[in-house]
């Protein structure tokens, strides 16, 4: 049951509430308890000091010198029905008492004569004018006894007035309050716990409900969002924050399924190829070497786009994984795109373009050469590509302030200007006929899955650089990789990385 936050929340409430009824109700009680005692000492010190003015200024005429009998019968025409008056001399001897004096039967059910007093409370009197006591309970139904008594002085005799009131009204009244609370605290925190739960219960609905929605959203049907009530309250908040998980987990998975679905049909071909063209091999039984040594070739062709389309998987899937380790050795820049395009110069020769290189010096920098070898060499062979015969391919690599500019200007066919945004994304191709077709030729190993420029891309960025498009037209394409000059202190930097 403690495992519901409704439970859990409905007993907070409940026991906050019920610590602050307990304190609410002790507080109720002491003040309740203290007035009351207040006003039976008020009404006490009120009714001795009426007596004492009494005898004072009504007795004091005709009895000139007070005698105890003056005092009775100041005592017979002074009483009150729910208190007793007793009259002492200062040598504390019981003059008058209203119990003695009157017929009227006082509700005073208790002590009232100065033997029950408690012997110092007379002395205390004398000494300071007045004093107070509680008597206790002395047999049952009288309740305890205030009492009050005072100095006063008529014709110049001392007398002490003593009066007693019984509490037992005030007991009685503070009982019922008592039994009030003993049954309305209890009645309001079972209401106000049964509110709470419903309360609890109510506002933890969605939550119930985003819970349940939520269980039914799978990898099928990741499009679905949670129903949001209100989009300004927490909980609507936190049914956006998951409707915008389940966005972005949505788009990754796409990304994924696309990938994939890319990689298969970009593996798809070649392995068509091979099979085809080793089963046509296999049916014919009367083929000549050079037939034989026609079809090895397409298929070992294809073998080298198969090998470099799975590598260039391989990486990104590593990349995307964040498991590429990348291997920092120092070495030149320079050196590494003169020898990428010294690679690369027989094949441009082949396609009767030509290659030119230019750079401003020694250019040291500390990155994964092998990867960065790779990014030129993506480069230099797109460039070569697409460039068609008798053009030029001119490479360039400068420092410029605290940066190292590496460009790859062609004059070949250029990009169109509504692919010019895609050609850094993985798998895409501007134009796969215009590319495999009208430039290469059919089943060039050269010719890429659309990976290149993505892995180019990646490499620059790993290495906290970037790669762009400048210009690409019919004219040809500019493409610039900026790499951030590293810290080289090694004078001679190794040539060759860990790879
Ligand atoms: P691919 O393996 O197909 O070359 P890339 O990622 O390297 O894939 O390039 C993506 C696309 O960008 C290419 O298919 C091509 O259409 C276009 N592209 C890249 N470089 C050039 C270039 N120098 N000139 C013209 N088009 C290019």
């Amino acid at each position: 049951m403690l495992d519901s936050v409704r439970a859990r929340l409905t007993l907070w409430y409940t026991g906050v509430l019920a610590l602050v009824l307990l304190i609410f109700a002790a507080a109720t009680y002491g003040f309740l308890s203290r007035l009351a005692t207040e006003r039976t000492d008020n009404s006490l010190v009120e009714s001795a000091n009426a007596f004492a003015s009494f005898i004072n200024n009504e007795r004091a005429d005709e009895v000139f010198s007070p005698t105890d009998s003056a005092v009775s019968e100041a005592l017979r025409e002074f009483h009150f029905t729910d208190r007793t008056f007793t009259v002492y001399d200062k040598t504390h001897r019981l003059i008058a008492s209203s119990d003695t004096v009157t017929n009227s039967r006082p509700k005073l059910r208790g002590p009232a004569s100065a033997t029950a007093l408690p012997p110092n409370l007379l002395g205390e009197v004398q000494r300071s004018g007045n004093a107070y006591v509680t008597l206790p309970e002395a047999k049952e139904d009288t309740g305890d006894i205030r009492v009050y008594g005072r100095l006063t002085k008529v014709n110049g005799r001392e007398f002490i007035i003593v009066v007693l009131r019984s509490l037992q009204d005030q007991d009685e009244m503070l009982e019922q309050l008592r039994t009030a609370l003993y049954i309305a605290i209890p009645l309001s925190l079972l209401v106000a716990s049964l509110g709470g739960y419903f309360l609890a219960r109510k506002s933890l609905a969605p939550v119930v409900m985003m819970g349940n929605k939520a269980a039914r959203i799978g990898a099928a049907n990741l499009h679905e969002r949670l129903p949001v009530a209100n989009e300004r309250d927490e909980l609507g908040r936190l049914a956006r924050v998951f409707n915008d998980l389940l966005a972005r987990l949505n788009d990754s998975f796409e990304q994924q399924r696309r990938f994939m679905a890319d990689a298969s049909h970009e593996l798809r071909t070649p392995v068509a190829v091979v099979r085809g063209e080793s089963e046509v091999v296999l049916s014919q039984t009367d083929r000549t070497p050079e037939d034989y040594r026609e079809s090895l070739a397409i298929v070992h062709d294809e073998g080298r786009r198969l090998t470099r389309i799975v590598e260039d998987l391989f990486m990104l899937a590593r990349a995307d994984a964040g498991q590429y380790q990348v291997r920092l050795s120092d070495f030149y820049l320079d050196e590494v795109v003169g020898e990428s395009v010294r690679a690369l110069r027989s094949l441009a020769a082949q396609r009767r373009v030509e290659m030119r290189y230019e750079t401003s010096g020694e250019l040291p920098l500390r990155a994964d050469e092998a990867l960065i070898r790779r990014m030129v060499v993506n480069l230099l062979d797109n460039a070569i590509k697409y460039t068609p015969a008798n053009g030029t391919v001119d490479v360039t690599c400068v420092r410029r302030g605290s940066q190292y500019l590496l460009t790859v200007a062609d004059t070949g066919i250029g990009i169109p200007s509504e692919a010019q945004p895609h050609v850094f994304e993985r798998f895409y191709r501007a134009d796969k006929a215009r590319s495999s077709a009208e430039v290469m030729g059919d089943h060039d190993p050269g010719s890429g899955a659309g990976l290149g420029l993505a892995i180019a891309r990646w490499i620059a960025e790993v290495h906290h650089g970037q790669l762009e498009l400048i210009r690409s037209d019919e004219t040809g394409s500019v493409f610039v990789v900026s790499l951030p000059v590293t810290d080289h202190n090694s004078k001679s930097p190794p040539k060759d990385s860990s790879n």
